[in-house]
Parts: C-alpha cells; sequence; structure tokens
C-alpha cells in the first residue's frame, strides 16, 4: 500500500517529489538535530490523488490519525483536549518554492472549548485570545473562502474602538470581541459556523491546502515559472510554537548571506511578539535581525550558529523562517535561498575559494540565463528614480523613452528619432509595428507567455508585461498609477530583468561583466567579474562543444573573439550586398546579357573580396564560415508600393519613369507567394550563372592574400545532395585553379536534407544546422507570421511550453537533427558538425546539441560567453539540472 504520511524523522531533503521543499527539509533539519517542533508531511503523491478523484486516497485518513497519535505522545498534549491542547500548523509545500502562492493555516487545534486551556498553560489570556482571532481568520479565509477584507475591517474598526494604532494595543477585551465579530463573519459569509471540533478543522485544512495548488494564482505563477502542473503539493503539519507570547518572542526571516550581492554576513528582519504571516504581510515594522542580539542574545547566537551550520550542510546560501518562544528558539523554515544573477555568480565562486565545493559543482550553480541576463546594461539607480510600478521582467534590458500608447504612433514618433517606450493593456497583432519601433513594451495585462512577452523576446527587446497597478487608458492615451498621471510624450524608464517601471529617464549603464570581456576591465576588478571569469574559464576547460560566432563584418568578428569564440561559424555574404552595393545587385537582377550580368557580378568581386580579407584577418586563422548568398534577390530591390507611386507620379508628371519601371516590371516579374519557400539559397546559385563562382572566388582570393587563414564555405538550403554536388564540383574546380584549400559544406535546414543526411554528407565536408529554418519548415511555421498571430493561444493551450524558436523543440526538430547527426556520421565519420541558428545561444538548446553529439554551436557574439557557460555545464551534469 502507498505510503501517504512521513514523520519528520522519516523523510530527508532528497525526498522533494514526494515531501515537498518545505517538507524535505523540515526533516533534513529535524535530522541534523536542529530545534524543529515535531510534525509530519503528507505527501504529493496524496494530493494528486485527492485532485484526481476529490476525495482522500483510501487508507489516508486512517495514517493521519496514526501520526497525529504518535505526536500527541511526544508532545504530552492531545488535539482538542481542553486540559492542555494541542495546537498545529498546516502548510502547503510545493516541490519549486511558489511564495505565497499557497495556503498555510496556523492555530489549528483552538476552539471555545480549547480555549481557557491554553490560556492557562500559556498564564496569558490575551495569548490565547489573539491566537483564537488568527486561527478564525485564517482558516475563514484560506478553507472556506470568505473574504480578507471583511475581516481587516472588522480588525480596523476594534484598533479604532480601542484607540490603538496597532494589534499589539488590543487588549483581552478587545481581542474577545474581535473573535465574536470574525465568527459573524465566518457565518455570514459561509452559512455555518466556525468549526468547533479540532479534528474537523485539521480535515478540512488539509483538503484546503490540497486545492490551493490549483488556486487560480497559482496556475498563473506556475505557468509563467514553466513549473509542470501536475506536481502537486504536500501538506504539512507541524506543532505550533508561538512567538505572539509577549515580548521575549517574536519571529523572524533571515539569509545565510546577502541575497542580493552574495556578500557574506547574514542577513534578516525580526519581529518581536508576532506570528510568522505578519512578518510577510507588513502589519508592523520589523527590526533588522542584528537587533535580535540586544533583545535575547542567546537566541541570537544559537541562531548564528545554526545559520552557519545549514549552510556547511546545504553548502549554499540559505534562507530560514524561525519563531521564539518565551526565549527558545524554533527553525520552522529553510530552503537553499533565491538569489539574483550576480549573486550566484560571487556565491559560487566563493564558496569554491572557501573549499566548500570544487568548480565543477560551482558550474552547476549557475546558468547561461543568468549570465545574460548580466550582461544586459542596466539603470544607474544611485540618484533614487521614482519607481511608480511593476510586472513581471518578460524580456530583458533596460529601455528609456516617451510613452506612447498606440502602435502606429509609435511608429511614427520613432521614425522621427524619438525613442519610444509602447504602452499598451496587452498586445495583439495589430501591435507590431509599434512593437519593432519602440524601444520597449509595457503592458498592464498578461503574464510571460502574452503576446507582448512572446513577440519581445522573440525579437530581443526589453518588455515589462502584467504590471497591474497601471491603469491603461489607450483611449485618452494616458495611464495612471497611485494617482500619478502619466501622458503621452512623458518619459519612462522600463527594466525588463527587474520588471521595475521609473518615471522619467534613469542613466542606463553598461554591463561591467562585458566591460570586461571588452577588455575594458582587469578580471580582478570586482567580485562579480572575478567570479564570472573564474567560472567561465572552468567552463572552457569542460566543455566538449566548441563555440563559434555568427558575424558579417570585421568589426563583429572581433567583439566576438574578445567574448571568446573560437571561430565564425555564421557570416551572412548578403549583408555585404546592402547600402550603396544594393545598385549594383539591381544590375546583376535587371541584367538583359550574359555581359551586363558578368559586369555586375566583376564590380561585385573585389567588394566581397575586401569583406572576406577583414574577416580572415581578424580571426587568423581561426575558421571562418562562409554562407553562400541566401534571401531571393528580389529583397534587394525596393518595395513594390514605393516603386508603383514612384512611377505613376513620372506617368503624371508626363515624365518617362525609365530606371524605376524598369524595377517595378522586375518586382512584378520576381514576385512569389512564399518567398521564404522560393528561389533561394542554393537554388539561386543553380539559377543564376556565376552568382555563387564570383563568391567562391572571392572569398579564395581573400583566403590566399592572408597566410592561415581557414576558409568554410557553406551552402545554404540544400534539400538534395545533387544540388550540393553541383555547387561543389564548380566550386572545387575554382579553388584548384586558384590553389586555395578550403572544406565545402552545407546548411541542414530543409527537413528533406536531414532525412537524406547520409547521401549529402558523401558531398559534404561538414553539416551546419540551420535551426530556424528547419524549424519553420518542421512545423510549418511562417516566424514572422506566427508569434505575433497565435503563438500566445499555443502556449495557453499548453501546445508548447516555450516557443520552438526560442529553445530547440527537442521532440520534433531535435529528431530531424538527430537522425541527420547519425547517418551523416555514419556515411563520413569526420564529418564535423555544428549548428548557427539563433538556438546555438539559447541554455536548453545547447544541451540539447551537446547531448546530440555536435561539434559546435555559433551565435551572436554577445551570446558566445552564455553558449561556453552552458557548454560546460553541460559536460558536467549529465541532464537538465534543477537550478530553479
Ligand atoms: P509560506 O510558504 O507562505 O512561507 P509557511 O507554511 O512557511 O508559509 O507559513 C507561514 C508563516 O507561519 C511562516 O512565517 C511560518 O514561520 C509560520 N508558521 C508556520 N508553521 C508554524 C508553527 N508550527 N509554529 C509557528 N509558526 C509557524
Ligand atoms: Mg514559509
Ligand atoms: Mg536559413
Amino acid at each position: 500500500m502507498t505510503k501517504y504520511v512521513y514523520d519528520f524523522a522519516e523523510g530527508n531533503k532528497g525526498l522533494k517529489d514526494l515531501l515537498g521543499g518545505k517538507g524535505g527539509n523540515l526533516a533534513e533539519m529535524a535530522n541534523l538535530g536542529l530545534p524543529v517542533p515535531p510534525g509530519f508531511t503528507i505527501t504529493t503523491d496524496a494530493c494528486r490523488a485527492y485532485l484526481r478523484t476529490g476525495k482522500e486516497p483510501y487508507g489516508l485518513a486512517d495514517e493521519i490519525a496514526l501520526h497525529l497519535e504518535r505526536l500527541e505522545r511526544q508532545a504530552g498534549r492531545r488535539l482538542g483536549d481542553a486540559g492542555d491542547p494541542l495546537l498545529v500548523s498546516v502548510r502547503s509545500g510545493a516541490k519549486f518554492s511558489m511564495p505565497g502562492m499557497m495556503e498555510t493555516v496556523l492555530n489549528v487545534g483552538l476552539t471555545d472549548a480549547t480555549l481557557p486551556g491554553l490560556a492557562a498553560r500559556a498564564g496569558d489570556e490575551r495569548f490565547a485570545w489573539d491566537s483564537y482571532r488568527r486561527l478564525v481568520q485564517m482558516f475563514g479565509k484560506t478553507v472556506r473562502g470568505v473574504p480578507g477584507e471583511a475581516f481587516d475591517r472588522a480588525l480596523d474598526e476594534a484598533k479604532a474602538l480601542a484607540g490603538t494604532g496597532d494589534d499589539l494595543g488590543l487588549g483581552t477585551d478587545a481581542l474577545r470581541a474581535l473573535v465574536d465579530r470574525y465568527k459573524a463573519i465566518f457565518r455570514e459569509h459561509t452559512g455555518d459556523d466556525f468549526p468547533q471540533d479540532a479534528r474537523v478543522q485539521l480535515e478540512q485544512a488539509v483538503r484546503a491546502v490540497f486545492g490551493s495548488w490549483n488556486a487560480e494564482r497559482a496556475v498563473l505563477y506556475r505557468r509563467q515559472e514553466h513549473i509542470p502542473a501536475d506536481l502537486g503539493t504536500a501538506v504539512n503539519v507541524v506543532t505550533m510554537v508561538f512567538g505572539n507570547l509577549g515580548p521575549d518572542s517574536g519571529t523572524g526571516v533571515a539569509f545565510t548571506r546577502d541575497p542580493a550581492t552574495g556578500a557574506p554576513g547574514v542577513y534578516g528582519d525580526y519581529l518581536a511578539n508576532a506570528q510568522g504571516e505578519d512578518v510577510v504581510a507588513g502589519i508592523r515594522n520589523t527590526v533588522p535581525l542584528q537587533e535580535l542580539e540586544r533583545i535575547d542574545k542567546a537566541s541570537y547566537d544559537e541562531l548564528l550558529a545554526i545559520m552557519a551550520r545549514l549552510e556547511a550542510h546545504y553548502k549554499d546560501l540559505c534562507d530560514i523562517e524561525f519563531t521564539i518562544e518565551r526565549g527558545k528558539l524554533w527553525m520552522l523554515q529553510t530552503r537553499v535561498g533565491k538569489r539574483t544573477a550576480a549573486a550566484a555568480f560571487v556565491i559560487a565562486a566563493q564558496l569554491v575559494d572557501d573549499g566548500v565545493i570544487d568548480l565543477d559543482e560551482a558550474l552547476t550553480r549557475v546558468n547561461g540565463a543568468q549570465l545574460a541576463q548580466l550582461m544586459f546594461p542596466a539603470f544607474d539607480l544611485s540618484a533614487g528614480p521614482r519607481r511608480i510600478g511593476s510586472g513581471i521582467a518578460a524580456s530583458p534590458g533596460a529601455a528609456v523613452g516617451a510613452a506612447v500608447f498606440d502602435a502606429h504612433r509609435a511608429a511614427e514618433l520613432a521614425g522621427t528619432g524619438t525613442p519610444v517606450i509602447l504602452v499598451r493593456r496587452e498586445t495583439n497583432p495589430d501591435d507590431l509595428p509599434g512593437m519593432i519601433a519602440a524601444q520597449g513594451i509595457l503592458t498592464s495585462r498578461g503574464g510571460k507567455t502574452s503576446h507582448a512577452a512572446v513577440v519581445a523576446r522573440g525579437m530581443g527587446k526589453t518588455c515589462v508585461c502584467g504590471a497591474d497597478t497601471l491603469d491603461v487608458d489607450v483611449h485618452t492615451g494616458q495611464f495612471t498609477v497611485d494617482g500619478q498621471v502619466v501622458r503621452e510624450g512623458d518619459v519612462i524608464s522600463i527594466d525588463g530583468s527587474s520588471g521595475a517601471v521609473y518615471l522619467g529617464e534613469v542613466p542606463v549603464q553598461p554591463s561591467p561583466v562585458v566591460r570586461y570581456f571588452e577588455g575594458a576591465l582587469s578580471p580582478g576588478a570586482d567580485q562579480l567579474v572575478r567570479a564570472v571569469d573564474r567560472i567561465l574559464t572552468h567552463a572552457d576547460k569542460r566543455r566538449r562543444l566548441a563555440v563559434r560566432a555568427n558575424a558579417d563584418t570585421a568589426e563583429d568578428a572581433a567583439r566576438a573573439r574578445r567574448f571568446g569564440a573560437q571561430g565564425i561559424g555564421l557570416c551572412r555574404t548578403e549583408h555585404m550586398f546592402l547600402g550603396e552595393r544594393r545598385a549594383l545587385v539591381e544590375r546583376l537582377i535587371l541584367a538583359r546579357t550574359a555581359e551586363q550580368r558578368d559586369a555586375a557580378l566583376a564590380e561585385l568581386l573585389p567588394l566581397q573580396r575586401a569583406d572576406f580579407t577583414g574577416l580572415f584577418r581578424e580571426m587568423a586563422g581561426l575558421p571562418v564560415t562562409v554562407r553562400l548568398i541566401d534571401p531571393p534577390l528580389h529583397e534587394f530591390l525596393p518595395p513594390l508600393e514605393d516603386l508603383a507611386v514612384r512611377v505613376a507620379r513620372a506617368e503624371e508628371r508626363g515624365e518617362d519613369p525609365g530606371h524605376d519601371r524598369e524595377l517595378l516590371d522586375a518586382v512584378h516579374r520576381m514576385h512569389e507567394e512564399n518567398p521564404m519557400l522560393g528561389l533561394r539559397g542554393v537554388r539561386l546559385g543553380l539559377v543564376v550563372p556565376g552568382l555563387f563562382a564570383m563568391q567562391v572566388r572571392a572569398i579564395a582570393e581573400a583566403a590566399a592574400r592572408v597566410p592561415g587563414a581557414c576558409a568554410e564555405i557553406m551552402v545554404p538550403l540544400v534539400g538534395a545532395v545533387q544540388e550540393l554536388e553541383a555547387v561543389r564540383a564548380e566550386a572545387q574546380g575554382l579553388l584548384r585553379e586558384l590553389g586555395v584549400d578550403a572544406r565545402i559544406g552545407t546548411m541542414i535546414e530543409v527537413p528533406r536534407a536531414a532525412l537524406t543526411a547520409g547521401e549529402i554528407a558523401r558531398a559534404a565536408d561538414f553539416f551546419s544546422f540551420g535551426t530556424n529554418d528547419l524549424t519553420q519548415m518542421g512545423w510549418g511555421f511562417s516566424r514572422d507570421d506566427v508569434e505575433g498571430a497565435f503563438f500566445t493561444r499555443y502556449l495557453e493551450l499548453g501546445i508548447f511550453g516555450v516557443s520552438p524558436f526560442e529553445s530547440i523543440d527537442r521532440d520534433g526538430v531535435g529528431r530531424l537533427i538527430r537522425i541527420a547527426v547519425a547517418e551523416g556520421r555514419a556515411a563520413r565519420p569526420d564529418l564535423h558538425i555544428g549548428v548557427c541558428g539563433e538556438h546555438g545561444g539559447d541554455p536548453d538548446s545547447i544541451r540539447f546539441f551537446h547531448d546530440a553529439g555536435l561539434d559546435y554551436v555559433s551565435c551572436s557574439p554577445f551570446r558566445v560567453p552564455v553558449a561556453r557557460l552552458e557548454a560546460g555545464r553541460s559536460a558536467v551534469t549529465a541532464t537538465g539540472s534543477d537550478t530553479r
């Protein structure tokens, strides 16, 4: 039979799946011999069974009764006993911490009949009534859904009547009267009397905690944090200890070191004569933990010793909750504490210095998302800017601009050079032009999977969403928050890493980590930089994946090298055809004869050669993968509407539109319904004579000029080996003629290429997965259209947990990759394989590429350090470890 209940003595921190984080850690502390009030944990299995069937699983009630009896024997007190009643707390606790999302009820077991016993034993009648009013309120609110405001109002009235500002000013009589009022409120809202049977209270509280797993806010929180919806929560039943037993009692929270910076030294808050939830609720002002030394030195010293012991035991920063009952310290909770990205690095490095953990372990304590966060510029908050609200940190960055409430207006203003922040209640596909034009996006509704969040992340744009204290009125073009009105044009600053919204322009400061990579700060400059340097150096030592960068210019290449790139995995040659060179491409397109075409190509040749020469010089012998031109040629022509207008105007004026007319005809002729599936990539090379040859010649001539240059020629959009063979034959001829050695390989980005990789490998020295196209074509999604149009719905429906353009779809697209790797290598064991899509810089995807056995990832220069770190992490941990 399934065991549903564990005494603290039976559990440990390794059992979080079953006992939840709180339960596992309470057991761990109890078994360390720390002062934990006795208790037991009802498993997540029981919760899941309850949620599935709507009733307690068979045997649970008996098991709870058994463990309760044991608890009663240990405590020498019984639940519901009038003489000396046992009281317990009933506390939620899931595998992943979900702060404040679920329920806890304190003082369970207090009834009209047990109250005198509690008062007598404590020798304090006021305390007993204080505990009772807390129970009626918490039970009413969490178990029976009575609105909290009803109780709050009654409490305020009682305080007013007693002429006191805080709850400590309420005497015994006032509290007794308040309990009566609370009971009446309970009756009004539920139609029932407050339960006077202690066991019924316990039973109902347990059910309420089970049920709180599916409370709306818990569901939303899980969705945002990507916590699986089917884990369920455990329930902890813990003997009450009382922090509200007078001035020598109290309650507090503490961290074993500073969770913001990682600096050593305890941090915390303490509140005398109070019960735990008062600290969080901010009912009264807490004092810094250090004050406790003065109030109760013995407890303070004991607490510090316990915290040191917990840090040593968990080998990490811990946060704790404690209560002091008349000079006796009790530990009520601990866990490995959340921390900022900076603190994560600093703490990990410090623990290595202290000999507590080794560098491999340090690698598992940080992650790429944190490093990425540290590389964004941040607001300089030293001048104390006015924070007017906050929302969900949906897409990182620090953005400043004029608030604008309409997408078209935003695009218009941005067009005149004014930076704007697009502010909406929520966004929809019509807002896209404004989102593209804005520095950042701010919404008052929606979470991390809302339209605004998904699209902003896709564009790499700063976004704060769900800032629900903002009352946004798009019609009048303003928002109100706390009485402050912000109108169109008023400058605001939003922090996509913290979710903060500020009034006015907050100065932006470059990231010290980036300055270090750029060589502007020495690794010893500050403790954060030192920590990053240390851990990243170790990642480099451990990783099996090489890291390259996607770079098209010598400047990008130089930056990529400073960030640690070991080569260029993707140079997009089409980027070299922009600006004034566009005219040459137009000539190529409009050429009527072979001579005209060759003349245009001949003019492009030296320009391309110079580009490649710069890249090869910069990369000094590291491999540079140059992709032959990929996009459809008509992308280089002016937009149809512009041309049509120009031609029409000229004709109106009776002039000859000449060149514009030719261009317009070409645009019409070359129009494609689905350009991404049209005449592009290798197809272009096979259709436009001389185009690829010009590029190959430029690459070869450049390589010949730079001693040691390592050129790789990459053919895009290949679907069949015959395509590659045709290009390869021509290219090899040219290379031989010029006496240059270069590897020739292909992108794998069309599903057919992945499925015929064994054949394609015969003609390829290397593969590079183009995961953007592979995802587009694998799913049949047009990226530019789908993200804005329906991804939000798909995420809501759980069709995927994260956009497949953000993180590789392991099951589908990932399967294509695995097939191609296996069959490619089977045909050609020395096949070199990498990836150059944007997924190359995504932490989860990098782990997949490591597992799939790739040789390298290539990503944007800024992502190179993230990729180095994640590649190192992948090498030291078997599969996805939880760093949540
Ligand atoms: P959360 O997960 O929201 O922190 P908890 O279950 O930790 O909820 O409980 C809320 C508060 O009640 C905490 O401050 C805790 O210290 C306090 N508390 C819980 N159980 C007891 C107990 N047995 N005795 C005294 N205080 C308790
Ligand atoms: Mg807690
Ligand atoms: Mg592509």
